[in-house]
């Protein structure tokens, strides 16, 4: 009774401090690549930066388990769905510097939206992450790459939202960007805007280059339209320093043709668990951590997710 009461008057606050409504029970399925998850207390869709900061500074305020997230491109939400507030980064937007060679995105900007934007300037240094689904902040908090490059590398600096409301420019090295890791993920803050440095290039090299990389992803990945959210582990790192990819591994553990209820190892590449149509997040988990077992029993090696679970209930962002 309690938490209904907090749902309900969180709701009713903002409804009268703002002109947004907000959903209550939205199905968090129909925003997750992996088609999987129940419904959420509160749902809202951030269109502008004002309307993030706005909701979280007052989940902030009033306690309310709350969590950002972008495309739901790298998310495995509960079959329980979300007890709290989930906020849908859409916060759209890109500028170029005067320089010209610094490009600045509001954090729910497409991913390919940023790319395209740089491409049609004939700035280069993006291409490797055409393709990559998703939003600007999602590729900033996990350090999202391919073909050896990271998001750390072309972020010049960032602004953040600090938990106490705070909002503070820092530059790329304050995020301790490692491979699929920032320091965001051990704190609470949103990212609300990055700045990106690129080069001065030929936009006909540019696209090609984005062609030839996107050629590559379409013969390693499921069919497009296929519900799975990339790969599922990351590449751990063996004794002598070099990362191995966890496909290899899960291939070699007899991950092929492994699943459970809809869940199940893609038969192109081990490392993708998709959702065959009806999947829940427990079919998935299972399926993980036998996967997990399998790699370690054989290699001696503990797999690490890459893709996020976000439990319905617990210590919340
Ligand atoms: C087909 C496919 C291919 C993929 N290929 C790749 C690839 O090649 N390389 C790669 O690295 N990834 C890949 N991914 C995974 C995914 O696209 C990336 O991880 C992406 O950057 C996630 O962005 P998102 O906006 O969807 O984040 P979400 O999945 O919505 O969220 C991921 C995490 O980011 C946090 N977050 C999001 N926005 C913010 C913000 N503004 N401030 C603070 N935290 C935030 C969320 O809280 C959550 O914990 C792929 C996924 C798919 C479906």
């Amino acid at each position: 009774m309690k938490k209904m009461n907090t749902i309900d008057d969180f709701a009713s606050q903002f409804e009268r401090a703002s002109d947004k409504s907000l959903r209550r029970g939205e199905l968090l399925s129909a925003h997750a690549f992996f088609r999987i998850g129940g419904p959420a207390d509160l749902y809202f869709q951030a269109d502008s930066l004002s309307d993030l900061r706005t909701i979280v500074l007052l989940s902030r305020k009033t306690g309310l388990r709350h969590a950002v997230i972008g495309g739901g491109s790298n998310l495995l939400f509960d079959d329980d769905g979300y007890r709290g507030l989930v906020i849908q980064n859409a916060a759209s937007g890109i500028v170029d510097s005067p320089n010209a060679t610094l490009i600045e995105a509001d954090s729910g900007t497409p991913l390919e939206a940023a790319v395209e934007f740089a491409a049609a300037r004939g700035l280069t240094g993006m291409e490797f992450l055409a393709g990559i689904p998703g939003t600007v902040g999602g590729a900033v908090y996990g350090n999202a790459g391919a073909f050896g490059r990271s998001t750390g590398d072309i972020l010049e600096y960032a602004l953040l939202l600090g938990w106490d409301g705070s909002e503070t420019h820092v530059t790329a090295g304050a995020l301790e960007f490692s491979y699929r890791h920032s320091v965001l993920k051990s704190r609470r803050d949103v990212l609300l805007r990055a700045g990106f440095r690129l080069a001065l290039g030929e936009e006909r090299e540019i696209r090609a280059k984005m062609a030839d990389e996107l050629a590559l992803r379409a013969r390693r990945h499921p069919v497009r339209g296929a519900a799975y959210p990339g790969s599922y582990f990351k590449n751990p790192v063996l004794s002598d320093g070099c990362r191995q990819a966890a496909g290899y591994l899960l291939e070699q553990a007899g991950a092929r043709g492994l699943r459970s209820g809809r869940a199940a190892v893609y038969s192109g590449h081990c490392n993708f668990i998709i959702n065959e149509g009806g999947a829940t997040a427990r079919d998935v988990r299972a399926l993980a951590a036998e996967l997990k077992r399998r790699v370690f029993e054989k290699f001696g090696i503990a797999l690490e997710e890459e893709v996020i679970f976000l439990p319905a209930a617990g210590p919340g962002a």
